[in-house]
């Protein structure tokens, strides 16, 4: 019952975890909403550190801030509401680090799975991948104060989106891509259809 929503900037990822939170939450199922990086004590400092202005980092060093990120995250979040068994919807995860630190920033996918696989990080039954153009996702998302990943370059931001897609294209069992260009309902309405399929809701 572990269900990621993945994806670019301004895609959509927090709008369609909500709604489906909602809607799952109306046929009595019990969820827990969360989201990378930054949703714990520890993981709100972290993510303070990542996101300013003044932290030019190293490729490995931002990889190992997300990672301490999500083992907090697992450990203290994810992992108690799963043995409640809760629908855990979780905005960004390990196809974010693969894409971001690992297509974007260019460390080795397969290095980047081993440190996910060591680490003993539950792996998710789903992930929607939300898909747009690179320059539709920022337009939504120009009205607010960027992060510094927000500010990097078209080019950095188009990797990402095309690791996503490389990511979906080798597991499309786990990994739906939507295509996010249409009116906010329809894309619920394409996700909803999918849970009740896959959870016989
Ligand atoms: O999803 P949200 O926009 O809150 O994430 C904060 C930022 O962290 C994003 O702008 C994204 O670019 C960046 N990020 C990243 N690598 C990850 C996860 C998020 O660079 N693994
Ligand atoms: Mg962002």
């Amino acid at each position: 019952l572990f269900i990621t929503f993945e994806g670019i900037e301004g895609a959509g990822k927090t709008t369609q975890s909500m709604l489906l939170a909602e809607w799952l939450k109306k046929r009595g199922r019990e969820v827990c909403v969360t989201y990378e990086p930054g949703h714990t004590p520890l993981g709100q400092r972290i993510r303070e550190i990542l996101l300013s202005d003044q932290f030019s980092s190293c490729a490995e060093a931002e990889l190992l801030l997300y990672l301490a990120d999500r083992a907090e995250h697992v450990k203290k979040m994810i992992l108690p509401a799963l043995t409640e068994n809760k629908f855990v919807l979780c905005d960004r995860y390990h196809d974010s680090t693969l894409a971001y630190q690992g297509y974007g920033r260019g460390i080795k996918i397969e290095f980047i799975w081993n440190c996910l696989f060591s680490l003993g990080f539950p792996l998710p039954h789903f992930t929607f991948l939300l898909d747009c153009p690179v320059e539709i996702g920022l337009k939504r998302i120009k009205n607010r104060t960027l992060d510094r990943m927000e500010k990097q370059t078209l080019l950095f931001h188009n990797r990402v989106r095309e690791g996503f897609l490389k990511l979906a294209k080798a597991d499309p069992k786990r990994i739906k891509v939507i295509d996010v260009t249409m009116p906010i309902k329809d894309i619920q309405t394409e996700i909803r259809t999918y849970v009740a399929r896959e959870y016989g809701i």
